[in-house]
């Protein structure tokens, strides 16, 4: 009879597919079996640990389960301890621990709800009510998931451009003082983009805003492909883009910009069905290593060479360099302009 309840429970939960999975730690294997047919019954996908140190390894695994019911006493570790580690831990997202003993005094429930356990129930508990307590867990759960995306879109939201996705322009220049700071530290080179569309009040007073906003976006997407994952391009201003490259050299940043420019320039964009020639012009500034104070230094630096890139002709890079010695009286710069089509 209890074996044919088992299969059954096993074809339910398959059916319910998606089942919630539940840590179960338990070292009395009757409790043991009773509490996984149960579960599998109702619908979760049970893990079941025989003690406290397997319980305390299996939460550490990544995707371990968010759900776990705990027995108090049990060998190696008893679930009081493997709750106060998961608490420690301070994993996220958040673990919902259901305590179960057979003590019952209510110092005991004092220790186990301080050690972070959520809820508690004393064996031998009814069935249904450990069946109504868990879905208060789920219930617990499933909030604090929708407050993690919430969290999380709030995140993106204040640190993304919303039209191109990039980052916007507080939070690359967070990324340019910390790449800066860490250039200083570990004596890395860094160099930074100053991208500008050429031309672009055109595109809108030709083709329309809305699709001045798709060249945008087009934009954007080629910069990020052509940029390695640990550079960070964020939009600056309107249709100006600043671009951080951590570890490269002004030498390197150079190439990169051609990279960029050459992703602009090898193919058309699209402007309602047409194709649209979209070039760019770029600034480069970098350091071998940096000192604090640059950042300004280095966007001031990409700036003026950008202004050279668009003086001299536009869909070109142009780079900021104070290598060769300076006379008295002239400012501590020399531009170089390359790249042609
Ligand atoms: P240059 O080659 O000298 O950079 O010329 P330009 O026309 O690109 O530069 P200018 O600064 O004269 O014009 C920039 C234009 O970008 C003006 C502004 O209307 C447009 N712009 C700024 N932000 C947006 C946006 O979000 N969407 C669209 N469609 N246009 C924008
Ligand atoms: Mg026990
Ligand atoms: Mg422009
Ligand atoms: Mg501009």
């Amino acid at each position: 009879m209890e074996s044919s309840v088992a299969i059954q429970s096993v074809e339910l939960s398959s059916e319910l597919g998606n089942s919630m999975p539940v840590l179960v730690a338990e070292d009395n294997p009757i409790f043991q079996s009773m509490l996984k047919n149960m579960l599998t019954k109702w619908g979760y996908a049970a893990h079941m640990a025989p003690n406290g140190m397997e319980a305390w390894e299996a939460m550490q695994a990544p995707g371990a389960p968010r759900l776990a019911v705990l027995d108090w006493m049990m060998p190696y570790m008893d679930g009081v301890e493997v709750c106060r580690r998961i608490r420690a831990a301070a994993r996220e997202p958040y673990v919902y621990v259901l305590l179960l003993t057979a003590r019952t005094d209510s110092q005991d429930l004092i220790e186990g709800m301080e050690a972070g356990a959520d809820d508690y129930l004393t064996k031998p508990f009814n069935a249904q009510e450990l069946r109504v307590r868990l879905r208060a867990g789920r219930r617990i759960l499933d909030l604090q998931q929708q407050l993690v995306e919430a969290r999380e879109a709030l995140r993106v939201q204040a640190t993304h451009d919303a039209l191109t996705g990039l980052f916007n322009r507080g939070r690359v220049l967070e990324i340019l003082a910390a790449e800066i700071a860490r250039s200083e530290r570990e004596l890395r080179p860094l160099s930074v983009l100053m991208v500008d569309l050429d031309h672009f009040k055109r595109i809108n007073d030709a083709h329309g805003h809305q699709a001045g906003d798709a060249v945008l976006r087009e934009a954007s997407r080629r910069m990020s492909a052509a940029t390695r994952q640990y550079d960070s391009p964020g939009r600056y201003g309107g249709e100006e883009f600043l671009i951080v490259l951590p570890g490269c050299t002004r030498r390197a940043g150079c190439a990169q910009a051609e990279r960029i420019r050459e992703a602009f320039a090898r193919e058309p964009f699209e402007a309602g069905g047409e194709p649209l020639a979209v070039t760019c012009s770029i600034g480069v500034s970098g350091r071998d290593t940096c000192t604090a104070g640059d950042s300004n230094r280095l966007i001031h630096e990409a700036d003026d060479a950008l202004y050279a890139a668009k003086r001299n002709g536009r869909n070109r890079v142009a780079e900021f360099s104070s290598d060769e010695p300076v006379a008295p009286g002239s400012p501590l710069t020399k531009l170089v302009s390359f790249s042609l089509t």
